[in-house]
């Protein structure tokens, strides 16, 4: 079965891996991949000896072990990755505060700490004796669930920065599992000074030593490589018997990991509901700017966030060089700063970086004259956004897909907020499932 797979990003690559694993001849496999290199998302770049992650840090931690150690055995075994602790800080004014926020209350300044734990108290009393449900919008559920002190010092500001919207035009469905939810108890610890760990299933991650997080899309691509057409950008997808026409190509079968918002331009004779509902999906763009610094005398920081406006654009920092010796240069380090911006909005200026750096320094996070040099990328599909009825356009878009024989994988594939680990589950997921189909098509024979 001649089968197409439109993209060479994690999610792409692992499936051809998965069925060749499975018995399909690879002769039969055919990716499609518009840029010069593989790996999509999972991209990195190194430039005077400085690595980073085009679309923001990137580390390497799984719920599912199997997963994960599928993909440390693609990229050459434990013995290529370099193991961190996670450390990771929100900057508060001139406080360090222990992440997750509500476990790190007794970092803050007195009056926030109190505003922040009485706010929380109240608004778990006020579910215990209302049974209040969890409110759709999600500035109405950070309420509900976090109270107004910790809505009002972080949820609110720092989301504004990611999501580039008021959160009332945000739904809540996607929050569970993401937004880490602490028990009363540890919160009220936190807020005395008593530690508590809160999220610790990210507590110890991996990267590769060499290559940066791109290493990993590089390593399950290694026995692939015949199989990719780089520089292939596909334009065209008509309809043709059972199967469909690839840019005047035949095939019996179409996966996609493309953005399900690129299919309406690309498909032939798609219904205008569904290319309504494509279109409708939203999404946030990301600048991820490397800055290299003069020194390595950093803090043991993963990454920090920074909810403030007055700490400039950037939401997120990673200390990229403590990821790896190897992401910098001896006796320099990375930062790796992250600037999110909205899908249907033009990419920020090229004051962007100068912007970034001086909030960081105003952050007191880097010191004047210690950046040596900066370097950017922009990734147009980073971030899903969970407006409201994105469940309703995102089911319309598969359901189609999926009855007219165009199978949709991956993070913009599905609009599925997936990192790489669960990119490789759906995608040993699909393999598994297509595989059953073959082998009982070869019975019916
Ligand atoms: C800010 C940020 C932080 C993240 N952090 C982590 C993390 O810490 N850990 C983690 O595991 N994951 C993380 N992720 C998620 C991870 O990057 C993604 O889940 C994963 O890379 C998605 O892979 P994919 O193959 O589904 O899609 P993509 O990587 O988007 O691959 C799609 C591919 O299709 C190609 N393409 C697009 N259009 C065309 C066309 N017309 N023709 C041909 N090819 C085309 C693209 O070039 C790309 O290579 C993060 C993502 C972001 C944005």
């Amino acid at each position: 079965m001649k089968t197409a797979i439109l993209g060479a990003g994690v999610s792409g690559l692992s499936l051809a891996r998965f069925l060749i694993e499975g018995g399909v001849p690879a002769e039969e496999l055919h990716l499609f991949e518009a840029s010069h290199e593989v790996g999509g998302l999972c991209r990195s770049k190194t430039v005077d000896g400085f690595t980073y992650d085009q679309a923001g840090g990137h580390i390497l931690y799984s719920k599912d072990a199997e997963a994960r150690d599928w993909m440390v055995g693609c990229t050459g075994g434990s013995d290529a990755f370099h193991e961190t602790q996670r450390e990771t800080r929100i900057r508060f004014d001139d406080c360090w505060v222990h992440y997750p926020f509500e476990n790190g209350l007794c970092d803050l300044p007195p009056q926030v700490n109190y505003e922040c734990v009485a706010g929380y108290v109240t608004a778990w009393e006020e579910r215990l004796r209302t049974g209040s449900p969890a409110p759709d919008d999600f500035d109405g559920w950070v309420l509900w669930r976090f109270g107004e002190g910790i809505h009002k010092h972080f949820m609110r500001p720092y989301n504004e920065k990611i999501w580039k919207r008021a959160l009332t035009e945000l739904g809540s469905s996607w929050v569970a599992g993401r937004v880490p939810e602490a028990p009363i108890e540890d919160v009220l610890k936190a807020s005395v000074g008593i530690r508590t760990e809160g999220y610790a299933h990210q507590s110890v991650f991996q990267y590769p030593l060499k290559g940066g997080f791109q290493a990993i899309t590089d390593g399950i691509a290694s026995t692939l490589t015949d199989r990719v057409r780089l520089n292939t950008r596909v334009t065209q997808l008509t309809r043709h018997g059972a199967g469909w026409r690839v840019d005047g190509e035949d095939f019996d079968l179409v996966i996609s990991t493309l953005p399900m918002t690129e299919l309406p331009r690309l498909i032939e004779g798609i219904p205008t509901e569904v290319s309504a509902a494509m279109s409708g999906l939203m999404f946030n763009s990301l600048s991820s700017i490397l800055l290299a610094i003069d020194h390595d005398e950093q803090p043991d920081f993963s990454w920090i966030y920074l909810p403030h406006d007055e700490q400039g654009p950037a939401n997120r920092v990673t200390y990229i060089s403590n990821y790896s010796p190897h992401n910098a240069p001896s006796g320099r380090s990375g930062l790796q700063c992250e600037v999110n911006w909205r899908g249907d909005e033009p990419a920020p200026s090229d004051e962007l970086t100068r912007e970034v750096t001086a909030g960081l320094e105003r952050a007191g996070i880097v010191k004047p004259g210690q950046v040596l040099f900066s370097d950017r990328t922009d990734v147009r599909h980073a971030y899903i956004v969970y407006t409201h009825g994105f469940q309703e356009r995102r089911q319309c878009a598969i359901d189609w897909l999926e009855a007219e024989g165009i199978l949709p994988l991956g993070r913009f594939g599905r609009f599925d907020y997936f990192n790489s680990d669960q990119c490789v589950i759906a995608a040993r997921e699909l393999a598994a499932s297509l595989l059953e189909r073959r082998r009982a098509g070869d019975q019916a024979d």
